[in-house]
């Protein structure tokens, strides 16, 4: 028997070592949360480790330990199988287990329970004292089941002391149940969620080896490529189904946007059962109560964005990753894990098979299914599909400003539209970018308004005219002469909007098609996800005719209406300083392009670029991932980027301009001399002022390291870890597989 514990306590890094008292040690296990000591107050914690070691200070006495605080009740929140996935993930990004529990476990909540009433068989009414009590017992005497304590509150004014007696007196029987916040469970799933399908056979191969790996308890990664609608997530349905099938559970990671109803809707219908929705976004209960169905086993299905990959589900049988590609899977802040790639570690763990699904994978998937690392099956067809999609071009070259038919709309897309709404069909156009106008030049000096905090430009927004921020959110409302040449010229120059965003599409639409109800979806117009729902349901009723947005418009559902999709920029995210721009802008546009004739009508879509002859647009007119795949990899493999490479980008950040540049340079001296006396094979990038050089007011510089295996990345981190001077201004940033290279 253990006589003490570890603990950890978020946000401190280190866990601490408490006793347990006698009465505690069978009951206290690994994963349970523990109130205990620190210093002069109580705090909650995680037990991670049981065992019989005194601590000992470093000359070999033993330190006195308190126990822990025995009053309150061990509350478990994950397995001692979860806490070794935990170690994995805070080793692999060089962070502190303590982290790693805090990011994955939500706050637990106190147990919410419902007082329900049955009268005493023995009760005579009529002895009873007091009207009000009387009255009250009769009532519940009538009823045949248990009443609520809440219902009886409603109806009877001042109930509440003479229930409390009826109980004390034993008049009334209470009991107790508890309160699990389960709404998405609540409502029967709607009719057409629950079409049941016979698989074709492209789709029963896929799930046929999914099922096998699954009941074999093998572990492999399986790549799933296909287009939208292609019946993927069918194969997903029958891949859970057989897992269910033998007892064991699944997780469902989707990204963030897709977590709609409908989704949810279909798998609750198909899969039968009750499933767990976990994601960020859900009020402390409902994640809270998610997960300890899932902890308890009660839930064998958990489907949620890219924190559900930390879901406490024991026997794993499978587990899918959606959109495999997308980047909402990693997180960009605090612990800088990617969902898509826990996953596959998480399956290796709990030896299940990982399916990965995707019309354009990522590479470094793509590559490993090249090299037969992964399991590959395709699905080439569209299921719904009778014509194929036309993809074509309209260079903007060749259009002269007078012939454009507004300012970013062409000829040929605007007929196009026109058409489109004439057969009264749908159109969805893309632009990348929010706002009215991306910035405001100066007419004299040329100078650019840019942000206070950051070295970004400002964006106009017309809506609420103000110049906005889009990394800090500051924003100042737009003067109308330059500010910098007021102070040297008599006659300041003139702002003026350069380049455009959404709702400057929005608007020469709504000039250009007076007539048609058009919508606008970014995250301007829509801030919350009901918003976006009835954004969605508005296109699905036919009510929207035309849909202008950011890439979220790219991602939404179903919709057999639309026919036209229009990119009204495909150069936005072109040109960024980021090896992957090209295969982010393949993906949207591949992505984009699904949304058109989805239904039996046929679907065109037009893309607008000056860059005709980009590998990212051929390969979406001739809508063929490998062709793009393939030219890609080779400029990968020639600069050894990923996946050719591992990375780890460091960020160097502080108020002081010049600290972060004197540090990474300091430090690379020491980086080099290690990689040498090593003899690891790496090559260093930098130190160098990133793209982005000031965000939220810090200056940053950045280094990256490059290496074909990820353990000397580990080794350099850790150095450059124990270099960090104890500094109040400068802080760091480890991205190990980064994913922003601004
Ligand atoms: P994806 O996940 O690849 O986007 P879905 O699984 O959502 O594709 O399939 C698209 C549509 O086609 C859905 O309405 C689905 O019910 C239907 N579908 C898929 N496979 C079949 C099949 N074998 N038989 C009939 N309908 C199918
Ligand atoms: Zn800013």
């Amino acid at each position: 028997m253990s006589k003490y514990v570890n603990v950890v306590i978020p946000p401190l890094h280190s866990p601490f070592t408490y006793g347990l008292e006698e009465g505690d040690r069978e009951q206290v296990q690994v994963g349970d949360r523990v109130l205990v000591p620190l210093g002069n107050r109580q705090t909650a914690g995680f037990v991670v480790e049981r065992h019989h070691r005194p601590p000992r200070r470093s000359s070999g006495e033993e330190v006195a330990v308190k126990p822990i605080s025995s009053a309150a009740e061990p509350q478990p929140c994950f397995r001692q199988e979860d806490l070794e996935f935990y170690q994995w993930v805070a080793a692999y990004y060089g962070d502190s287990l303590a982290s790693v529990i805090d990011l994955a476990v939500p706050n637990s909540v106190p147990k919410k329970f419902n007082l329900f009433l049955s009268a005493n068989p023995t009760l005579k009414v009529e002895n009873l004292r007091g009207k009000l009590q009387r009255e009250i017992a009769q009532y519940v005497c009538k009823q045949n089941e248990p009443v609520s304590y809440s219902t009886l509150l409603k109806r009877f004014k001042g109930a509440a002391p003479a229930v409390k007696k009826l109980v004390a007196e034993a008049a009334f029987i209470s009991c107790k149940e508890e309160i699990l916040d389960h709404h998405i469970n609540r409502s029967t799933p709607p009719a057409w969620a629950k079409q049941q399908i016979t698989l074709n056979d492209e789709q029963l191969e896929a799930a046929k080896f999914v099922a096998e790996q699954s009941r074999a308890g093998r572990t492999s990664t399986i790549l799933l490529h296909g287009v939208t609608g292609s019946g993927k997530t069918e194969v997903y349905i029958e891949a859970i189904k057989e897992a269910l099938s033998c007892g064991k559970g699944a997780i469902v990671l989707v990204p963030e946007i897709a977590l709609t109803p409908q989704l949810i809707d279909r798998f609750r219908a198909r899969l039968g059962g009750e499933i767990a929705v976990l994601h960020s976004g859900l009020a402390r209960r409902a994640r809270w109560d998610s997960w300890r169905a899932l902890l308890e086993g009660r839930n064998r299905v958990a489907i949620g964005a890219r924190s559900a990959v930390f879901a406490p589900m024991r026997d794993l049988g499978v587990i899918i990753v959606d959109e495999e590609h997308d980047n909402s899977y990693k997180q960009n802040e605090s612990l800088r894990y990617n969902a898509r790639d826990l996953a596959i570690v998480r399956g290796k763990l709990a030896c299940c098979p990982v399916v990965l699904g995707s019309a354009t994978p990522s590479l470094e998937t793509f590559l490993h299914a090249l090299r037969k690392k992964y399991h590959y099956f395709t699905l080439p067809y569209k299921h719904h599909r009778t014509t194929k999609l036309a993809v074509e071009i309209i260079d903007l070259n060749r259009v002269k400003p007078w012939e454009m038919a507004s300012r970013s709309v062409s000829p040929q897309m605007a007929q196009a539209i026109r058409d489109t709404l004439a057969r009264g069909e749908q159109a969805f156009m893309l632009y990348n970018r929010r706002g009215f106008a991306s910035y405001l030049q100066c007419e004299n000096c040329e100078a650019v308004m840019e942000c206070m905090n950051c070295s970004v430009t400002l964006t106009y927004h017309k809506r609420g005219n103000s110049l906005l921020c889009h990394y800090c959110s500051s924003s100042v409302v737009p003067p109308i002469f330059c500010p910098h040449c007021s102070k040297t010229h008599p006659q300041p120059g003139k702002l003026v909007q350069r380049g455009a965003g959404t709702e400057r599409v929005y608007e020469e639409l709504q000039q250009l098609f007076p007539e048609a109800v058009i919508d606008r979806m970014d995250r301007d117009a829509i801030s919350d996800f009901e918003q976006y729902k009835r954004s969605l349901e508005r296109v699905r009723a036919n009510t929207t005719q035309i849909l202008v947005g950011t890439q979220m418009i790219a991602k939404g559902h179903d919709m057999p209406n639309v026919t036209l999709v229009g990119v009204v920029d495909c150069d936005v995210g072109l040109h960024m300083p980021d090896f992957r721009a090209s295969e982010r802008v393949f993906q949207l546009l591949t992505q984009v392009s699904g949304r058109a004739g989805r239904g039996l009508m046929a679907g065109r879509v037009l893309l607008q670029t000056r860059v005709p002859k980009h590998a990212s647009l051929q390969a979406t007119v001739l809508q063929n991932f490998t062709a793009f795949a393939e030219k890609e990899l080779v400029l990968r493999r020639e600069m050894q980027y990923p996946p050719y490479s591992r990375l780890l980008r460091v960020i160097a950040l502080s108020s002081v301009k010049e600290e972060p540049g004197q540090f990474l340079k300091a430090a690379r001296v020491q980086l080099d001399a290690l990689i040498k006396s090593e003899k690891l094979s790496v090559a260093v990038l930098g130190p160098a002022i990133a793209p982005l050089e000031k965000i939220k007011t810090k200056w940053r510089w950045h280094l990256l390291i490059k290496s074909r295996s990820v353990k000397p990345l580990q080794m350099l981190r850790k150095k450059l870890q124990s270099l960090q001077p104890k500094s109040k201004t400068l802080r760091f940033i480890y991205d190990i597989d980064p994913q922003e290279m601004l």
